[in-house]
C-alpha cells in the first residue's frame, strides 16, 4: 500500500472556535494525519484543545477554517445527513462511562442501539449475536451474563468496556478515545488501555487517544502529538518524542514522569506560571511565558511546526533553527 492509501484521517490547518464572531480559538491551525491501524496519542495540559480537536475530527464541531478528510473524503462542511455513513466508521469513547451510558437500559440494548440507528443486522437474533460478539471482544465474558445487566450493576472498568463495545459493534475504522481511563480506578486502567491497544492490533482499527498521562502515551502510542494552547508544538514517532524530545514543553512534561528505576536520577522540571487564557494569546511563541529556554526572538516570532526529519516536527524557533523544513507541505518521507 502507498502512504496515501494508508491515510485514514487528515486534519489540515484546522481552526475551531467557540462563541460568536471570531470567537476564541480552542484549536488554532492544527494539522495531523492518522494512518490505518495507527495509535496516535494527543497529550497536553487541560485546556490545550485536545477534546475540541477530537470533536472537530468527528465533525461533531465544524471548523472555522482548514479541512478534515476521512478515508480520502473531504468532510469539512458535510451535512449531518451526508455524514451518517461516515459516522459509523468513526466512533468515540468519552471519559466518563457513567455519563455516556443510558442507565435505564440494559447492556444489550445499549449495544444494540447503534445497530438500529445504522440499520445493521437483519433481525433481532442477528443483532443479539453481534452484541454478544462485541461484548466478548471487550473481555465481558460470558456475554449473555453481561448483556442482561444494567450499567449500575457494573464496575467503572466494565462500564467503559460496554461503551467500547457499543462502538465496536459498528466495526469502525477509527476509534477516538478522549481520556478513556481518567475516571477509572487505577486498578482498572491498564486493562482498558491494553484492550484498546489489542483491538487496534487485531482489527486494524486506528485509535486517536487523548490522554494527559505521558507514560500511557509512551507505552501504547505509535505517534505522539503534544498540544499547547490550541497548537501542536511537537509531533512524531512515540519513541523519538519520548527519548529525544525537542520542544521545551515536551521536555518539561517528560521530566516529571518518574523513572521506572527508583534509583535512577530524577530531575522534575516544574513549569512556572499558568497557561495564558485563549482571550489573550501572546504574540510570538505562545509558550514563551513559561519556557525555560526563552530568548528575545520568542517574543515576536510565532514558530510554525517544522519537520526536523523522520516524520518528527517541532514548533520552536530556537530548537529548529537548523535543518528544518515546514511540516505538512507534502515533503517526501
Ligand atoms: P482539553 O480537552 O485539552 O482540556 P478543550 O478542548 O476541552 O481542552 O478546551 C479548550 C479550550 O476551549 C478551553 O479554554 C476551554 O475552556 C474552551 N472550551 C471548551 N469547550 C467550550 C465550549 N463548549 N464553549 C466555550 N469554550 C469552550
Ligand atoms: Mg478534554
Amino acid at each position: 500500500m502507498t502512504d496515501d492509501q494508508r491515510e485514514l484521517l487528515r486534519i489540515e490547518n484546522v481552526v475551531t472556535a467557540y462563541g460568536r464572531g471570531a470567537g476564541v480559538r480552542a484549536v488554532d491551525d492544527v494539522s495531523l494525519t492518522l494512518r490505518k491501524g495507527e495509535l496516535l496519542a494527543v497529550i497536553g495540559e487541560s485546556g490545550s484543545g485536545k477534546s475540541t480537536l477530537a470533536l472537530t475530527a468527528l465533525r461533531l464541531l465544524e471548523p472555522r477554517s482548514g479541512r478534515v478528510f476521512f478515508g480520502g473524503e473531504d468532510i469539512t462542511h458535510a451535512t449531518q445527513r451526508a455524514l451518517k455513513p461516515t459516522r459509523r466508521r468513526m466512533q468515540v469513547v468519552f471519559q466518563d462511562p457513567y455519563e455516556s451510558l443510558d442507565r435505564r437500559f440494559r447492556v444489550r440494548q445499549i449495544i444494540e442501539e447503534p445497530l438500529l440507528v445504522h440499520g445493521l443486522g437483519a433481525n433481532r437474533a442477528e443483532r443479539l449475536e453481534r452484541v454478544h460478539a462485541a461484548l466478548e471482544r471487550t473481555g465481558l465474558s460470558p456475554a449473555p451474563l453481561f448483556a442482561n445487566r444494567f450499567p449500575h450493576q457494573l464496575s467503572g472498568g466494565q462500564r467503559q468496556r460496554v461503551a467500547i463495545a457499543a462502538s465496536l459493534v459498528l466495526e469502525p475504522e477509527l476509534l477516538i478515545a478522549d481520556e478513556p481511563v481518567s475516571m477509572l480506578d487505577v486498578s482498572a486502567r491498564a486493562g482498558v488501555l491494553s484492550l484498546l491497544d489489542g483491538l487496534r492490533r487485531d482489527g486494524d482499527m486506528a485509535v486517536l487517544m487523548i490522554t494527559h498521562d505521558l507514560a500511557v502515551a509512551a507505552h501504547y502510542a505509535d505517534r505522539i502529538a503534544v498540544m499547547y494552547l490550541g497548537r501542536v508544538v511537537e509531533e512524531g514517532p512515540a519513541h523519538k518524542v519520548v527519548r529525544s524530545p525537542v520542544h521545551p514543553y515536551t521536555r518539561a512534561l517528560l521530566s516529571v514522569v518518574p523513572p521506572k528505576d527508583p534509583l535512577a536520577p530524577f530531575h522534575p522540571q516544574l513549569l512556572e506560571g499558568e497557561i495564558p487564557p485563549l482571550t489573550a494569546v501572546p504574540a510570538g511563541c505562545r509558550f514563551a511565558s513559561r519556557c525555560p529556554d526563552v530568548a528575545p526572538v520568542c517574543a515576536t516570532v510565532d514558530p510554525p511546526l517544522m519537520d526536523i526529519g523522520g516524520r518528527h516536527s517541532v514548533a520552536c524557533t530556537r530548537a529548529t533553527r537548523q535543518a528544518a523544513t515546514p511540516a505538512h507541505q507534502g515533503a517526501a518521507e
